[in-house]
C-alpha cells in the first residue's frame, strides 16, 4: 500500500462535527447525492455482490447515472454463485463491476509457508490471507479515490454497530455507507421492488456473503454474520476493509 501522505486526499477536518452530525440525518437517496456533488465521479462504489451491495448499486446508477465506478474483490476464494453475479449484476444494472485481484506472488508465498487452508489456523494467519486477497487488492481499488460507497449495516455485526453513516478510513479516504441504519427486511423489501438479482447463496442461508472456506449457512435465528469465521470469536469477525482513521 501506498503511504499516507500519497493516500490522504482529505484531513478528516474537512468534515466538521456538525456537517457529520446533519449528514446522519440524511437518507440513502440523499446521502448518495451528497458524495457524488461532493466528490464527483470519482467515487468508487465497493461491492461484495451481496443484497445489500446490488441495491447500493442501483441507487447509485440511479442517482448518478452509469458512469458510476463499481467494483468488486475476487479473493480466488469465493463461491461460484458470486461470480454468476457478475453477469447478473452487468445485465440487469447495465454496469460492470471492475474485479481487483491479489498479488499472485504474495498468495504463493502464503499457500507455500502456510498451507491453502491456513486462515483456519489462527486469527493472525486468518487475518494475514485476508490483508493479501482483500486488503491489498481494496487499496489499488481506491488508489485514485477521495470516497467511496459501501453497503455495510449497523445491525450486521458488533463491529459494525457504531458504524456512522460518513467516515474517515484508515486511509484517509470518506467512506460512505447510505444504508447504515437499515434492516434487513428494508434491504429485501428493495430488492424485491425493483427486481433486483439476488446472489443465490441468500436462498440457501447465506445472508452475508465471503469466501467460501470462510462463510457458512446459518441456522433460523443464528445472527447474519455468525456464519462468517464461525471459529473466531465475534470481535474479531472483520478482514481489514473497513478500519477507521
Ligand atoms: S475470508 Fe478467508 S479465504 Fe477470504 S481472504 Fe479472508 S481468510 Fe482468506
Amino acid at each position: 500500500m501506498a503511504s499516507s501522505a500519497e493516500t490522504r486526499f482529505h484531513d478528516p477536518a474537512d468534515l466538521s462535527p456538525s456537517e457529520l452530525a446533519r449528514l446522519e440525518d440524511l437518507d440513502a437517496p440523499a446521502l448518495i447525492d451528497w458524495a457524488f456533488s461532493r466528490y464527483g465521479l470519482g467515487v468508487q462504489v465497493a461491492s461484495s455482490l451481496a443484497v445489500e451491495d446490488v441495491v447500493l448499486m442501483h441507487l447509485a446508477v440511479k442517482r448518478a447515472g452509469p458512469e458510476v465506478r463499481v467494483f468488486t474483490l475476487d479473493t480466488g476464494r469465493l463461491n461460484q454463485e458470486t461470480y454468476d453475479m457478475l453477469d447478473r449484476v452487468k445485465a440487469t444494472l447495465g454496469v460492470a463491476p471492475r474485479v481487483f485481484f491479489p498479488d499472485s506472488q504474495a498468495v504463493e508465498r502464503y499457500v507455500n509457508d502456510h498451507g491453502a487452508n491456513a486462515f483456519y489456523d489462527s486469527v493472525e494467519l486468518r487475518k494475514a490471507c485476508c490483508a493479501i486477497r482483500k486488503v491489498a487488492p481494496l487499496a489499488r481499488a481506491l488508489a485514485d479515490a477521495p470516497a467511496w460507497l459501501t453497503g455495510l449495516r449497523r445491525d450486521q455485526s458488533v463491529t459494525r454497530a457504531a458504524l456512522r453513516k460518513v467516515e474517515v478510513d484508515s486511509s484517509g479516504r470518506v467512506k460512505v455507507a447510505p444504508l447504515s441504519d437499515w434492516t434487513e427486511e428494508q434491504v429485501w423489501a428493495y430488492c424485491r421492488e425493483h427486481r433486483l438479482p439476488a446472489n443465490a447463496l441468500h436462498a440457501q442461508g447465506y445472508p452475508s456473503i465471503g469466501c467460501a472456506p470462510c462463510t457458512r449457512a446459518v441456522a433460523p435465528g443464528e445472527h447474519a454474520r455468525a456464519g462468517r469465521w464461525w471459529w473466531e470469536d465475534a470481535s474479531s469477525k472483520e478482514c481489514g476493509l473497513h478500519t477507521k482513521g
